[in-house]
């Protein structure tokens, strides 16, 4: 039923996610950047013309930026840096946005923390 599936897909439960199986190649997914830690792939359901996803290979607790804790600077300031990295490498340096919703009031959907790249046209503001 929709609405059920709705609440287990907006579960933070800590379980495994839909990601997992993008970072061990078991569903496919177009990757435009990738590291030993990090992975940037294409947005399934693009909000923009780039659409772009970056996350932690290891989520490590952090499901949400919410679970943020200071040994997770490291990894933080890498997604970062890949995004800049993925910026680049799409062409769109010169105006892009970088969102994390952070739960269910946020519309966060999957709970493995992820930056969402977004660029190509003219962003608003404020967003929705
Ligand atoms: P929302 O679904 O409201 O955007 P999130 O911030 O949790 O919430 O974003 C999850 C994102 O993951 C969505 O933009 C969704 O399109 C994307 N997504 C879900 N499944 C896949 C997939 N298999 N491949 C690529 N992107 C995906």
């Amino acid at each position: 039923e929709a609405s059920a599936k709705a609440a287990a897909a907006s579960a933070d439960n800590g379980g495994p996610t839909i990601f997992d199986k993008i970072i061990a190649k078991e569903i496919p997914s177009t990757i435009v950047y990738e590291d030993d830690k990090v992975l940037a792939f294409r947005d399934i359901n693009p909000q923009a013309p780039v659409h772009v996803l970056v996350i932690p290979k290891l989520r490590d607790g952090l499901t949400h930026l919410g679970k943020a804790e200071l040994r997770h600077a490291e990894i933080l300031g890498h997604l970062l840096c890949a995004a800049k990295i993925v910026a680049e490498k799409e062409g769109i340096v010169d105006g892009f946005r970088v969102v994390i919703n952070n739960g269910p009031e946020a519309c966060q959907s999957v709970y493995h923390l992820h930056l969402h790249i977004l660029g190509g046209r003219q962003m608003k503001w404020p967003p929705g």
